[in-house]
């Protein structure tokens, strides 16, 4: 066995590598392997140098595909053997930086992970009930994005400066939220607003919401209002999908008269209740890319036939962002299923922030 620890190798991978939890990965790998060297996102992808045993260079760069991160997709690994220079105590995460003229894939928004879930819905965590709450493993991507690579400063979060706790996670490589751009809390992180509609009377029932912006939305979609609400990507239109009067009202205002809408159900466990869905259907419901799915319709359930007029099947998704997951939250006297659809006028594209 060579025990010489003179080698050296420089590895540049492609593909969708930045925002999926690449650098901690390859740190990790690092530590495993004891290499010592440095990553760094550039524009052109992630490069690598690493020095050590040279078993365990051949080792590291074979996981680097085996054991990629979920969210990540690689295009290319390309390894070069390098002289070493024996100049690293330690492998780090040194500064991403811009090449010219050089582009990779970003990671789309991803859905949030059950991780974060437990977190939004536990009373002792510091994110309860935190609508942006997010992590290595999901939340917005490419929605955020402003430049490559991707970094916060690159990024719509670049305003929100971590407070303490969640720069703590940021900079923690054992942490899930180690390196999370989007990384905030409800100390520092961007916040819900609730504003009425610049173009229609504010509704009587107004002063009488609560505070709490996520329960006000739900009084008034109880109301039969419909709310425009911001998501990943664009606005949302969100109502009752139960109430024939408010989605008429719906379709007139978005100049559609009959084409089908789609509604969001709190979880699996509803839209069975809903709708007869295969295995196949079941997991692509549950993706992470959340698509919508056609499901038929069982008869005899409460959503309107204004939904999806004339029509068997109902085009089902699943929430996808904490804020969904919190306006969908199950109660007695609230809509299991919901119009969401997108805000534009009928073949105008989706109204943005
Ligand atoms: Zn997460
Ligand atoms: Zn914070």
């Amino acid at each position: 066995m060579n025990t010489d620890r003179s080698s050296a190798r420089r590895i540049h991978v492609t593909g969708v590598v930045q925002g999926v939890g690449f650098r901690p990965f390859i740190y990790g790998l690092a530590q495993r392997f004891t290499l010592t060297g440095w990553v760094r996102n550039t524009s052109a992808g992630v490069h690598i140098e690493v020095h050590g045993d040279p078993n365990s260079l051949d080792a590291f760069t074979l996981a680097i595909t085996a054991e990629a991160p979920p969210l990540s997709r690689i295009e290319s690994v390309d390894s070069q053997a390098v002289e070493a220079n024996n100049g690293y105590a330690h492998f780090e995460i040194q500064h991403s930086y811009a090449q010219a003229g050089a582009y990779q894939p970003i990671s789309p928004d991803v859905a949030t992970c059950d991780d974060c879930l437990a977190e939004v819905f536990d009373a002792d965590d510091r994110r309860f009930r935190y609508a942006f709450t997010n992590c290595t493993n999901c939340g917005p991507r490419f929605t955020i994005i402003q430049d490559i690579p991707y970094d916060r400063p690159q990024t719509t979060m670049a305003p929100f400066t971590m407070c303490p706790e969640c720069q703590a996670e940021y900079d923690n490589p054992l942490d899930r939220r180690f390196h999370a751009q989007p990384n905030a809390c409800p100390v520092c992180g961007p916040h819900l607003e609730l504003m009425p509609s610049p173009v229609q009377e504010v509704p009587p029932e107004w002063d009488y919401l609560p505070l709490n912006e996520i329960e006000a939305v739900r009084d008034l979609i109880r109301a039969g209002y419909v709310v425009a609400v911001k998501g990943l990507g664009g606005f949302h239109l969100a109502c009752d999908a139960t109430n024939a009067e408010t989605i008429q009202r719906l379709r007139k205002r978005k100049g559609r008269p009959a084409k089908p809408f789609a509604v969001m159900m709190p979880d699996l466990g509803t839209v069975l209740e809903y709708c007869e869905v295969s295995y196949a259907a079941a997991q692509a419901l549950s993706g992470r890319e959340r698509p919508i799915v056609l499901l038929p319709l069982k008869s005899g359930t409460d959503i309107a036939a204004e939904v999806a007029p004339g029509l068997t099947d109902l085009g089902v998704m699943l929430p996808y962002t904490p804020l969904h997951h919190l306006l969908l939250e199950a109660a007695p006297d609230f809509p299991r299923a919901l119009v969401m659809t997108s805000g534009n006028y009928s073949d105008e594209p989706i109204v943005t922030p």
